[in-house]
């Protein structure tokens, strides 16, 4: 485990001395104390990271490929070691966090074949309908980017990040979230052994105000790539608005999974359960919200009562573990106050809401399941970012799509029935930057990822996250031989 920040190629401690206790989720356990980085590092590494731009963004892609497959052959090499460090920072199950490892590596392998595709792109020709001139595009990487990420997925968070903004040739300053900052210090090692210049990647873990506020401010960072809640992506917006700078935003959901009445009921039980409970509700598109038609909503409610408190829990490095703990005392608390706020409501409580009996320690809580929840509470509208469900019931198609829409958010959505028509349908009507037919969460680094209304702006993911970090130029060059004639008859 780290204690020191990576700065222009080297480890630097931080020039204040701050730091991080990293508490480990599953035992309550101070487990190490990480650099916290304040205004003063972030200088520096903005520093860094600018001076490195002026050559790392005349490398060719195909260059900047070689790194990139590099890192992504390291973060494998280190698969266990990794997956193990994730779990004992952010308490997911080890067999996620293993998933989670993979989806690192593979996203620095995609960005690799995208860096030399984009040497391919460069200069192409547009038909422009006047012979006296061509016409061509480039495209060129933006410059400093500031990445500011949260604790959910720590490693995978900053691979959606790093991996396309070196594809680019931009430059970066990563910060990590201060809960969970150990794997993407890891990553930082791994750029270094992979050789990648220094000052190229800079990763400076440290608390939000002190360290991702002064980032977001800082004017020589062109670009920032938020992910995280909707206030603080907010907060990032308003300081990029300061110099114009090019923002994108990842943000919260809600997201909705509508089960018609045609639906296998086994098979919306399962989709449901990892639609919510994956990575314990952590995740930003979880189908936290679900729309069941009235004729299976008994029977489906009853389904997912009994199989949610089959879902084994405990310390995710222990074997055959599908629920960990919450990421920190902080957000037990934020999701069992939503339970108590969900009980007060009026909405009904048909599975879980406490702290399992077996666990005395660690930021545990049951799979929780309410039923009809009124459409107007905190409950049903707001992000829980924890393992708790809500159920309604539709009548028709038109009303679920009305329901799914009704929210703030426009994350992701998730729709199952046997008519794959509807299906379409649906997916067309919604609301929602991502939409998954007969399952819910699967995700495709080749795809793209990101949401509408306050879910964000921009997407992430495929060659839409390369787009993140590119200028798009245009060269028009006159042709002609005859003089341009306008004021020189
Ligand atoms: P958060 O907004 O509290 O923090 C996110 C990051 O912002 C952290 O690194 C934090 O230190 C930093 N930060 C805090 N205050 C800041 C400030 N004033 N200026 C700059 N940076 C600041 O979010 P979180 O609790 O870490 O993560 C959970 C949220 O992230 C949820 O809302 C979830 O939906 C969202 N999320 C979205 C996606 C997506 O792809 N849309 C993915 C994962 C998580």
């Amino acid at each position: 485990m780290r204690d020191k920040l990576f700065i222009d190629g080297r480890w630097v401690s931080p020039i204040k001395g701050g730091t991080l206790p990293v508490i480990n989720p599953a035992n309550e356990v101070l487990l190490h104390q990480a650099p916290g980085a304040t205004q003063e590092d972030i200088n520096a590494a903005v520093e860094a990271a600018s001076a490195a731009s002026s050559s790392w963004r005349k490398t060719t892609g195909k260059e900047r490929a070689v790194f990139l497959r590099a890192i992504s052959e390291g973060i494998s090499k280190r698969r266990d070691a990794l997956a193990r460090l994730e779990v004992l920072d952010n308490g997911k199950p080890l067999p996620e966090a293993l998933w989670d490892i993979d989806d690192a590596a593979g996203c620095f392998a995609f960005y690799a074949d995208l860096a030399e595709d984009l040497d391919h792109l460069q200069n192409d020709f547009l038909p422009v309908p006047d012979e006296r001139f061509d016409c061509r595009v480039r495209y060129e990487p933006i410059g400093v980017a500031g990445q500011i990420i949260p604790w959910n997925y720590p490693l995978l968070m900053a691979s959606w990040k790093v991996a396309p903004a070196l594809a680019a040739g931009c430059t970066m300053v990563l910060k990590p979230s201060e809960l969970t900052p150990l794997t993407a210090l890891e990553l930082a090692a791994i750029s270094e052994e992979a050789g990648l210049p220094k000052g190229v990647l800079n990763v400076v873990s440290g608390y939000g105000p002190e360290a991702g506020a002064p980032l977001a401010a800082h004017p020589k960072v062109r670009k920032l790539a938020f992910t995280g809640s909707v206030p603080t992506g907010s907060r990032v917006m308003l300081a990029a608005a300061q110099d114009i700078k090019n923002v994108s935003l990842e943000l919260g959901g809600k997201s909705p999974f509508i089960v018609f009445d045609d639906a296998d009921i086994e098979a919306a039980v399962e989709w449901v359960m990892f639609g919510i409970f994956w990575n314990q509700g952590q995740v930003c598109s979880a189908t936290s919200r679900l729309l069941v038609q009235r004729g299976i909503a008994s029977r489906l409610s009853e389904r997912l009562a009994e199989e949610s408190q089959r879902i084994t829990i405990g310390n995710g490095l222990a074997p055959d573990i599908l629920l960990g703990p919450l990421v920190s005392e902080g957000q037990y608390q934020k999701v069992t106050r939503f339970v108590e706020q969900g009980r007060s409501e009026g909405a009904r409580l048909i599975a879980g809401g406490k702290r399992p009996a077996h666990l005395s320690k660690g930021y545990f809580l049951e799979p929780t399941i309410f039923v009809d929840v009124p459409r107007n509470s905190v409950l049903w509208r707001e992000e829980i970012f924890g393992p708790v469900l809500c159920m309604n019931t539709f009548a028709s198609e038109e009303e679920a799509i009305h329901e799914a829409n009704d929210s703030e958010f426009g994350l992701a959505a998730a729709v199952m029935s046997q008519d794959l028509a509807r299906c379409d349908r649906v997916a067309a009507a919604l609301d929602a930057g991502i939409v998954w037919i007969n399952c819910s969460q699967p995700t495709f680094t080749q795809a793209p990822w990101g949401g509408m209304k306050k879910s964000g702006i921009g997407r992430e993911l495929g060659k839409w996250g390369l787009d993140n970090y590119l200028e798009v130029k245009q060269v028009t060059r006159y042709t002609s031989p005859k003089p341009w004639g306008w004021y020189m008859k």
